[in-house]
């Protein structure tokens, strides 16, 4: 098994290596040119190619279970103070292992886990009644609106500068918002929420309010 896994490491690396060539590599041989930093969850369900085809020099891209920064703080801050990405993309998901955990309770977890589950404690309102689902939901895009907060905060300069755009979206694998199976929603920008408050928002115009903005 193991070696069938190492196996596929390689052969499909040697498809990568086959189909790109020097040319593909050139332009970022010296220095890479992210117009994303990404903060997303670990989850396997969850890879930078749901936003971009090819995220390779593209996407700087941070994960963490519960795609919150304050496990990996030094990372963002990479991405956003020195490589300048425009947009910081804070994107968590449906079906979240992680919020999944902390709502059930994790005081079993190891040190290492439960340091980076506490993290969210900030981020989830109290118990709001409803089913596991809704909670869970509701949870969730909690989770990505705090995140947002907590980055304008940190970077408030420059967004005010307008060099930083902070952008909260749920990847929604399992249709749970009804926009389609494998929708990324964008649920705030810059700290505006609400879909007709961001269907307002100039860098906003010309996308469909209908599918990708949400709550
Ligand atoms: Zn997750």
């Amino acid at each position: 098994m193991v070696k069938d896994i190492i196996r596929g490491i390689i052969e499909s690396n040697s498809t990568f290596v086959s189909a790109c060539g020097e040319a593909y590599f050139k332009p970022h041989m010296a220095a890479q040119h992210p117009r994303i930093t990404l903060v997303a969850c670990c989850d396997s369900r969850v890879q930078p190619v749901v936003i971009e085809p090819d995220p390779i020099d593209k996407v700087f891209t941070i994960e963490t279970i519960g795609n919150q920064m304050a496990s990996a703080q030094g990372s963002v801050d990479y991405g956003v103070l020195h490589l300048h990405t425009p947009v910081l993309l804070i994107m968590g998901h449906t079906d979240c292992g992680a919020i999944k955990a902390f709502m059930k309770g994790y005081e079993k977890e190891n040190d290492a886990i439960k340091g980076e589950l506490d993290n969210l404690k900030a981020s989830l309102p109290a118990p709001g009644g409803g089913s596991f689902d809704e909670e869970l939901m509701r949870n969730i895009q909690a989770n990505v609106m705090s995140q947002v907060g907590a980055a304008l905060k940190r970077y408030r300069s420059l967004v005010d500068e307008g060099k930083l755009t902070v952008v909260g979206a749920v990847y929604d694998f399992t249709n749970a918002l009804c926009k389609g199976f494998g929708r990324v929603v964008i649920v705030n920008v810059n700290g505006v929420a609400g879909k007709d408050r961001l269907r307002a928002l100039p860098e906003l115009q010309g996308l469909d309010p209908d599918t990708c903005l949400g709550v």
